[in-house]
């Protein structure tokens, strides 16, 4: 459906836990806490929800968290949700490390895509980043993922501090058949205590080692990201440029916080608790109906823009792994 201001919403982004097996500074350092599991959504309930927001045109789902394949079954409950009918979409967003358990899974359910964050290729300063992570394992996932013929893309937030980084990450698009895209630091959570880089800075030492680096004029996925070619790639560059680039105007999604709290925007602390409703007791008809009409609201009230420029009217206090970036 669309919202007020004229935009199709039509994905949602699912988080299926707040936990993490890696602790990455910008997002859930040693400082924060888990909720308790009796506060998170059980699978039944949260196909409940897509099963609402199916009904309201929203069609794509992302899978994230947290580490999602931190938690049990996170792979049956993809299956499950890949199987309702009208959904066009499931992709996952994953540190990679837990991927090569699940991989023969997710290829056999005919997942969508896997986004697989990776900041740097340097071993120690992705240790350093991520609170003890191997970056071999994400590697040796990210390559076994696209050669199963998995449509992969790796992730990296630009930090001041691994921009030398830029041009290896890069790299991985020359080599392997994947996009590499650059996401702007957003002043979320602990997104604010480190400085980041702006999509020009990247842009500009990419063009020296890609001359011919253009743009593609060309949408991938369901994101928001914008795209670059060059002939030496067999992949794309792609930026997710939210403070420099605001593509508030096309956006299309929603979050869904593991404890059930729908957002629908990342910027605003505002939203709707979702499992209050599929825990009334009701008939599940009812909670069908109820969840469709809170969730419709919700959708007309989007706000019209995120509020990163102007960081005091941020109400969001959540840590991204909280959220569900
Ligand atoms: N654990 C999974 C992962 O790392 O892909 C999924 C959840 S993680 C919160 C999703 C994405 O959000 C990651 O690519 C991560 O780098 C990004 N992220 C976390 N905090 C961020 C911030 N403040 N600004 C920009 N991206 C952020
Ligand atoms: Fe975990 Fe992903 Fe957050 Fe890193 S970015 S701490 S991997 S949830």
């Amino acid at each position: 459906m669309k919202d007020k201001w004229g935009r199709t919403i039509d994905y949602l982004r699912l988080s299926l836990t707040d936990r993490c097996n890696l602790r990455c500074r910008y997002c859930m350092p040693e400082a924060v806490a888990s909720v308790g599991h009796e506060a998170v959504l059980r699978y039944e309930e949260m196909l409940q929800i897509c099963r609402a927001a199916l009904a309201l045109g929203i069609d794509c789902f992302k899978i994230t968290g947290g580490e999602p394949l931190v938690r049990k079954g996170a792979a049956d409950f993809m299956r499950a949700l890949k199987a309702m009918d009208g959904v066009r979409s499931v992709t996952l967003t994953t540190n990679g490390l837990l991927l090569p358990e699940v991989l023969p899974d997710l290829v056999h359910m005919g997942i969508d895509g896997i986004n697989i964050s990776l900041d740097s290729l340097d071993a120690s300063q992705y240790a350093a980043l991520t609170g003890g992570g191997d970056v071999s394992v994400v590697l040796q996932a990210l390559k076994e993922a696209a050669v199963q013929g998995v449509n992969v893309k790796v992730n990296a937030v630009l930090l001041a501090e691994t921009q030398a980084q830029i041009l290896p990450l890069a790299a991985l698009a020359g080599s392997l058949p994947v996009d590499v895209r650059f996401i702007e630091l957003m002043p979320i959570g602990y997104g604010t205590t480190l400085k980041g880089l702006a999509e020009a800075d990247a842009l500009a030492v990419l063009r020296r080692a890609y001359p011919d680096l253009t743009a593609a004029g060309e949408r991938r996925g369901n994101g928001p990201a914008s795209y670059y070619r060059s002939r030496s790639l067999k992949g794309c560059i792609g930026f997710i440029a939210a403070n420099t680039h605001a593509f508030c105007v096309s956006c299309n999604r929603l979050r869904l916080t593991s404890t059930g709290f729908l957002k629908p925007c990342l910027c605003y602390d505002d939203g709707v608790d979702l499992r209050a409703i599929v825990r009334s007791g009701k008939s599940m008809d009812t909670i069908y109906q109820d969840l469709q009409c809170v969730m419709a609201e919700a959708i007309y009230e989007k706000p019209a823009k995120h509020c990163f420029a102007e960081q005091d009217h941020i109400s969001e206090h959540k840590t991204m792994n909280q959220i569900g970036g």
